[in-house]
């Protein structure tokens, strides 16, 4: 059974083998939870639970018997009858009484003193019943109640036993009352029920117990499924919050430590796409089992949902040992995983939050382990990083930014600024890179860096995109309409918008409204786009690429810059990253790593966009190795659009046949 496979040593299947041992003892599992078990009375009718054994409710039924037959007896001596009963009756109820407190003195099991019960319990009521002549038969319901009891109390073979003795005793006494010579038949009929009706009970009573446990092992199914992922068998978060509250409240009483390791795949989401959701899960399902055995036993592994994990480390004196831990946990990444024919290298990012100093309830730290994970994530892959109180505050003014950021949307407070993009040698405006800027109230111009990650974040960055994609339609369409025909805009776009289905939709609109043509339009993606959703991008850039919109590679050579992107995506448009033009012409690996660029462009039919050329050095060394577009600080600042139609008339354009830029 894989889930069985799966329980954590500390798993509560346990109290299922406790409960079967039971089983085998008596039927305590069926009897003691057929509900009221605390009247005494109801142990006289097989009732036991763990207060009170058996052999005790035995006893206090034993006296309550022979205290009424005692009763019995006395009130026909008083009219006459037998005396010696009376005497009898109460020497063996002393002997109960006796027996009562011997059993309570001495709870343990003593097999013989089941023995000698059973035969000096049907010794007497053979007695009792051979005494009595035909009324002795009236003590048929004992004989029963005394070996079924015994059967279920004690099980199949004091079930045996106490048949075999009763038998015996019924007949004898039968016998001895000369109802055996009497009335034959009755007493044979009667000794097969003897015989028969015990072994009914049991068989009845076992198949009820089947049923029981049965039900039991569902309901510990159940609840197994209710603390632990379906698809790992791990446990989930539910599960976790209990191991913590166990884990905090003693290391409390030992003053250690506890580490909680928050770890989340990098890039899961892409294998999710490229290869099948039936691989994502795979890949689960083996980070599981290798961060499981790469742990130590009595440390928690958790899958809290989609790709995040976490490891509960307990029992630590010095927050250094949980780097070791960590570590062997990292064996589970930063390698190949064979997924079927595939193999994907998996990576992933954690943060780690201590017990006491980062939070002392489990909802606490699980938070703030998850803080330092994204601050894990954020310094790229592969990463750790440890919690502190500075990251809640960062958390915090994120918040308060994003509220802001909402209002600023509504508000209109997003502007949005041109800079120029140029080619030839005469410094001709061929297009124009939209930029955002929040023009707050009291902080003036704010620049994207300030908000454009937190806006990602949120999705706020959807609307904004959508606000500048339509200014800047627009104010193309005005500076064409004036007679820069050729003029073209780039508009940067983030994965959280090109995720959006009716991305391309809202493109052709925006264009539409416009009245301009695709050809018009480029959208500037960078490769980290690219990789977080490749499938998704493909369809997308194809679609838009049909239309005739123009795709441009932002921040080249900042990312992973894998040239399959370049074959894969057919891009128009490559931009060089400004930190490898600031080293131009000085330092030689940049200046290599620019001509390696313009070359592959060139291969691929991508034209280069050199970005953040700021000095006429630059420029030259650019030109004269044949990059044929180039933006930055020395052919102008993003500007407003004012500004920008200025500009362009300053230097009204000249038409070319031949454009630079590769369109449609
Ligand atoms: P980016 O797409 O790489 O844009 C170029 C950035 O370089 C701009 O910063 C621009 O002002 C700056 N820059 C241009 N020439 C020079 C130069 O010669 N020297 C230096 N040091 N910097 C130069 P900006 O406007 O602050 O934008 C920063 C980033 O914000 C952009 O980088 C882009 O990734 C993002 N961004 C801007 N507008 C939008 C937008 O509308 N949507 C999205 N999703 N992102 C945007
Ligand atoms: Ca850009
Ligand atoms: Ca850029």
């Amino acid at each position: 059974m894989r889930l069985a496979a799966s329980v954590p040593a500390h798993g509560d299947f346990g109290s299922q083998a406790v409960a079967s041992k039971h089983t085998a003892e008596g039927f305590d599992d069926l009897l003691v939870q057929s509900g009221k078990r605390k009247s005494l009375l109801s142990y006289v009718f097989f009732q036991a639970s763990e207060e009170v054994s058996h052999e005790v409710a035995q006893a206090f039924a034993r006296i309550l018997i022979v205290s009424l037959l005692t009763l019995f007896f006395l009130v026909s001596a008083l009219k006459g009858g037998d005396r010696s009963y009376v005497f009898i009756g109460l020497a063996y109820d002393t002997l109960a009484v006796a027996h009562y407190f011997l059993i309570i003195r001495f709870p343990d099991r003593h097999l013989w003193r089941r023995y000698l019960v059973i035969a000096a319990d049907l010794a007497m009521v053979s007695y009792s019943a051979g005494e009595l002549g035909l009324t002795g038969l009236g003590f048929y319901p004992l004989f029963l109640w005394i070996v079924i009891g015994n059967g279920l109390r004690f099980g199949a073979h004091y079930l045996r036993v106490s048949t075999a003795v009763g038998l015996v005793g019924f007949v004898v006494a039968s016998w001895q009352a000369g109802t055996l010579s009497a009335y034959p038949g009755v007493v044979f009929g009667l000794a097969i029920g003897l015989l028969m009706m015990p072994k009914f009970f049991m068989v009845m009573i076992k198949r009820l117990a089947e049923a029981n446990r049965a039900l039991k092992e569902q309901r510990d199914r159940a609840e197994f499924m209710a603390k632990h992922d379906s698809l790992t068998g791990l446990p989930n978060r539910a599960l976790l919050e209990d191991h913590l509250h166990l884990a905090l409240a003693k290391a409390k009483r030992d003053a250690s430590l506890v580490a909680v390791v928050f770890l989340d795949l990098d890039s899961f989401k892409s294998i999710n796409d490229n290869f099948g959701h039936q691989f994502g899960d795979m890949l689960l399902q083996k980070v599981g089992t290798c961060l499981r055995s790469h742990v130590r036993a009595a440390d928690t592994v958790a899958r809290l949902g989609g790709d995040e994990f976490v490891i509960l480390i307990e029992d630590l004196k010095e927050p250094s040992e949980v780097a070791f831990v960590v570590e062997r946990a990292f064996g589970c990444v930063g390698r190949y995983y064979r997924l079927g024919d595939y193999q994907t290298f998996v990576t992933w990012s954690s943060g780690v939050a201590l017990y006491p100093q980062d939070g002392t309830d489990p909802q606490t730290l699980v938070k703030h382990a998850d803080t330092a994970m994204y601050r894990a994530k954020a310094a790229g892959t592969n990463q750790l990083r440890f919690y502190d109180a500075r990251m809640s505050e960062d958390v915090a003014a994120q918040l308060a930014l994003r509220d802001e950021l909402r209002m600023a949307i509504e508000l209109g407070q997003f502007d949005v600024l041109y800079q120029p993009i140029v080619s030839g040698p005469g410094g001709r405006i061929a297009a124009v890179e939209a930029l955002v800027r929040w023009n707050h109230p009291t902080r003036g111009l704010v620049a994207p860096d300030a908000f454009i990650r937190v806006a990602e974040q949120t999705g706020l960055i959807v609307p904004i995109g959508r606000h500048v994609l339509e200014i800047a339609c627009r104010d193309l369409a005005e500076w064409r309409r004036a007679g820069h025909t050729e003029l073209t805009v780039h508009v940067n776009v983030s994965a959280r918008q090109l995720a959006h289905a009716d991305f391309v939709d809202l493109v052709l609109a925006v264009l539409d409204h416009a009245a301009l043509p695709p050809q018009a339009l480029s959208l500037e993606v960078t490769e980290s786009t690219l990789i977080e959703d490749a499938t998704t991008a493909e369809t997308l850039f194809a679609a838009l690429k049909g239309l005739g919109v123009a795709i441009s590679l932002d921040d080249f050579g900042t990312g992973y810059s894998s040239l399959a992107y370049l074959k894969r995506f057919s891009i128009d448009n490559i931009k060089i990253d400004r930190s490898f033009v600031a080293g131009i012409p000085g330092d030689a690996s940049d200046c290599a790593l620019v001509e390696a660029i313009l070359a592959i462009a060139e291969h691929f039919g991508a034209i280069v966009v050199a970005e953040g050329v700021e000095t006429a050095t630059q420029a030259d060394w650019l030109r004269a190795h044949g990059c044929p577009l180039m933006q930055g600080w020395h052919f102008g600042r993003p500007m407003s659009a004012g500004d920008l139609l200025a500009r362009l008339e300053a230097a009204p354009p000249r038409p070319t046949p031949l454009h630079r830029y590769r369109q449609g």
